[in-house]
């Protein structure tokens, strides 16, 4: 069969890839424990999804406007604007709800980019960038900081990889996979970078609320407005409220922009689904509740990082950890262990899911094939139980 151009060079996720194995292995009875899949292990706190049973009851269950039922789109705004730490005023039209916060990603690469232009990816990436990236037929380049710094980018490795056709730079803090968060005046250096070049910074923020020294990271709308130039924030419910299966996600912008991205969905999606746009509303209209919602998950993450941490220091000590700040992914090295057939990390998670069932991602997903990405939003006694298996292979013991 001959498929089109568009989707010539296009991978299907890889961290979905793995969870669908996961799962399936489970189902045919395998003992799998699963650290791949990115997202919550707790239910949608259930006053959130009340709100959407009650809008479902009352008849709401038509399309709304393309970019999202206008009360979201203003406690998006106001959300937006509280969790600002430099008094940033955002309007309702600046705001876009999409299916999810990958819609938003999707939709402001599609409007900004195109053939011709290159688009710099913070290496290592979650999976998707560098595809969606590709489907607007923009070129993605890579640039990683020092290993010693999580990774986090600086004006000297963006520079090495920029030129006249860079067009826009994609950062993620805390990131998706390595945990690591950019402190407010590094992430200040990067804005000015864009800033200074007119470059399009696109700064996926959906764990800015999953950190765990402070109550949020940094984020865009906490530099002076001067400090950034053409911007686009992507947020969401998925993560923080804990919403992954409702897609709504939101990017804020200007206006102009915000008009772009929507005239884009109305010839795709039309809008998020309607009952998961109340949902994401009644979570947005109760403010201290949805704090309190969020400590009570971070708190758990919290535990959980100190555990995974802790146990691979004492049980695996020669495999290099990125220690997390925030979100919930550990990045591992393992190449340490690459030989025989096992020469890549994508082999090193086959060989891991097959002998122990633990299913981890492979590095090369987020481009960085000496790494494996473990997911650790599960409870403390998979967790446990997952270094025990890794351990007990390693010493010979199965
Ligand atoms: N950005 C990052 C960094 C993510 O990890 C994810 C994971 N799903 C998304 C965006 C997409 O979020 P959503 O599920 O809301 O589409
Ligand atoms: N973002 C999550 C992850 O990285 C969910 C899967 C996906 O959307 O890629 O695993």
């Amino acid at each position: 069969m001959v498929f089109s151009s568009n989707i010539q060079t296009l991978r299907p996720s890889a961290t979905i890839a793995v969870s669908t194995l996961a799962k399936k292995l489970k189902a045919e009875g395998r003992d799998i424990i699963d650290l791949s899949a990115g997202e919550p292990d707790f239910p949608t706190p259930d006053w959130i999804s009340q709100g959407a049973i009650d809008g479902i009851r009352g008849g709401r269950t038509g399309y709304t406007p393309a970019p999202g039922l206008p009360d979201l789109r203003e406690a998006v705004a106001r959300d937006m604007e509280r969790r600002s730490g430099a008094g940033w005023s955002v309007s309702s039209e600046s705001v876009i709800v999409t299916s999810g916060a990958k819609q938003a990603l999707f939709n402001a690469c599609f409007a900004l980019f195109g053939p011709g232009d290159e688009v710099v990816v913070a290496t290592p990436y979650w999976t998707s960038y560098p595809e969606i990236v590709g489907l607007t037929g923009a070129k993605p380049v890579f640039a990683a900081g020092p290993r010693e710094e999580g990774f986090k980018l600086g004006s000297e490795a963006l520079d090495a990889v920029s030129g006249p056709s860079t067009k826009g730079l994609i950062l993620c803090s805390p990131s998706n996979p390595t945990g690591a968060v950019y402190t407010r005046d590094e992430l200040e250096a990067v804005a000015r970078w864009a800033r200074d070049r007119d470059v399009w910074l696109v700064s996926d923020e959906i764990y800015r609320r999953i950190v765990f020294e402070e109550d949020q990271a940094a984020g865009l709308m906490d530099l002076d407005p001067d400090a950034v130039g053409p911007y686009v924030v992507v947020d969401g419910a998925s993560k923080c409220f804990a919403m992954t299966g409702w897609r709504i996600g939101y990017a804020v912008s200007q206006p102009e922009v915000i008009r772009k991205l929507s005239a884009l969905q109305s010839h795709t999606t039309s809008n998020a689904a309607t009952p998961s746009q109340i949902a994401a509303l009644t979570a947005l209209s109760e403010p201290e509740r949805a704090d309190e919602s969020i400590r009570e998950m971070v708190m758990a993450f919290r535990r959980r990082r100190d555990l995974v941490v802790r146990r691979f220091g004492e049980a695996l000590p020669h495999m290099e950890l990125v220690e997390p700040q925030g979100a919930f992914y550990l990045f591992i090295r393992v190449d340490s262990e690459y030989g025989g057939e096992v020469t890549d990390s994508q082999a090193w998670c086959s060989r891991e899911l097959e002998r122990t069932g633990v299913a981890l991602v492979p590095g090369v997903a987020f481009g960085d094939d000496r790494y494996v990405r473990l997911s650790y939003a599960t409870s403390d006694e998979l967790l446990d139980d997952a270094v025990d298996r890794l351990a007990r292979v390693r010493k010979g013991g199965e």
